[in-house]
């Protein structure tokens, strides 16, 4: 098959061109199940939280103004006039000389203005001695001082983590509008691979890509449906694809994109329909023979078979569809400058990512790479922080030059020190 390598831009433009990566859609889930989702709602309190004005600590509810003046030596002596339990709403009030008992978050009842921390007062003989002046309001949290009426408590796009999901609940939603998760189907290929928990026969591997891939695409806010390993056969692997294809909105498969012999994704790809390859090889290095088709309005990215590769044109060019599609905004890589541990070359022609690993040298970041040549070993990635970039047309970087490095970390996950 003809290859005219496109740059990684222009390949992303074609994708772009005849896939419009965006929502699937809105569905309304528990609350319970919101973990890691996309709002696809303002969330709007439509109550006070709290609801009521309550107690922040153990202690006696009281007029603050009867407790004026109070100290360790010349304690205050007030009639206790009975208990507040929490859920309850209080049944006494609280006149001039007087306390109630009150729990914390127990509702501060009528009369009351302020309450006295259980360590700063004594009771005797159903009668409650104050050691500390209380202030008004004091040891009260008001009705809306955390959440008010009509107040936005998590905005539509916002990924919900524990802290979202709390506040939602806060208000009284047991339910959310989430944007729906785009299915990934994933599938490697290649008669040497074979699925782990399986016997590793002679000459065979296991499937590495199928399990990185499939994670990467939770990383990025997809369901991966996992299909198996298939042999470079082009029937079989019709017939897999468009399994695939019915059962997910997308499409990622590993290895057969080369030149070899037994390397028959790109012809089996142009079969399946329209448009069909619209990526044949990409001007990059690894990942040269990235191949992408589109087929009945679903992307199928078909990646390279050496894991190392895989994962990072993964990272590159199908992470942002998934998560324009799960409804994310693209995660942002956190970059770091570091100085070039010895002289890197691109590949000719092609923009070159270089994975390196970072050091501390005399006090400054030094970026190491760690060899790809070998790229079918899943290793390097374990073992590097980051990637460099080499655009094609530079000649080297040399030995000591400020490189940028992006993180294999996103900026959240980054704690600055
Ligand atoms: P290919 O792109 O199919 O030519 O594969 C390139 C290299 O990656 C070969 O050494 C394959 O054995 C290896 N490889 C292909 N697919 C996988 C996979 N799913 N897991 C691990 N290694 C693989
Ligand atoms: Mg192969």
């Amino acid at each position: 098959m003809f290859r005219r390598l496109l740059t990684l831009e222009e390949a992303k433009l074609v994708i772009q061109k005849h896939f419009e990566a965006k929502p699937l859609g809105v569905e309304e889930i528990p609350l319970l199940e919101a973990f890691n989702r996309v709002l696809a709602e303002d969330v709007v309190a439509e109550i006070d939280i709290p609801p009521f004005n309550r107690s922040t600590v153990d202690g006696y509810a009281v007029k603050a103004e009867d407790t004026f003046g109070a100290d360790e030596n010349k304690p205050v002596k007030l009639k206790l006039c009975g208990m507040v339990c929490v859920g309850e709403k209080p049944k006494i009030r609280v006149e001039h000389g007087t306390a109630a008992e009150i729990m914390t978050g127990a509702p501060i009842p009528e009369g009351a203005d302020a309450v006295v921390m259980l360590e700063d007062a004594e009771r005797k003989n159903g009668e409650v001695y104050v050691y500390v002046a209380a202030a008004r309001d004091g040891n009260i949290m008001k009705a809306g001082a955390d959440i008010k009426k009509g107040e936005v408590v998590a905005r539509k796009g916002q990924l919900l983590t524990a802290r979202e999901i709390g506040a939602i609940a806060a208000v009284g939603r047991a339910k959310v509008k989430v944007y729906k998760v785009p299915k990934v189907a994933v599938l490697s290929t290649g008669a040497e691979v074979t699925e782990p928990g399986k016997p590793l026969a002679p000459a065979k591997i296991y499937d590495i890509n199928a399990y990185s891939l499939s994670a990467a695409v939770q990383e990025s806010g997809g369901k991966p449906v996992y299909l198996g390993v298939f042999p470079d056969e082009a029937a079989e692997l019709e017939k897999a694809l468009k399994t695939a294809l019915a059962s997910a909105d997308m499409v990622v498969t590993s290895g057969g994109v080369s030149v070899g012999p037994k390397d028959v994704m790109p012809t089996t790809l142009s079969q399946l329909g329209k448009p069909g390859v619209v990526v044949c090889g990409i001007a990059i290095k690894p990942g040269k023979p990235t191949t992408v088709a589109v087929v009945d309005g679903k992307p199928i990215f078909a990646l390279p078979g050496h894991p190392t590769s895989a994962l990072l044109i993964f990272h590159l060019l199908v992470r942002p569809v998934i998560e324009c599609m799960a409804g994310r905004m693209p995660t942002k890589y956190a970059t770091v400058k570091a100085l070039a541990s010895t002289r890197m070359f691109p590949a000719r022609g092609r923009k070159t990512f270089v994975t390196v690993k970072l050091k501390e040298e005399s006090g400054k970041l030094v970026a190491e790479p760690v060899p790809m040549g070998l790229s079918g070993a899943i290793t390097t990635l374990l073992r590097a922080d980051g990637f460099i970039e080499i655009p094609e047309n530079q000649q080297f970087v040399d030995e000591g030059e400020e490189v940028m490095v992006h993180l294999f970390k996103s900026e959240k996950a980054c704690i600055k020190s």
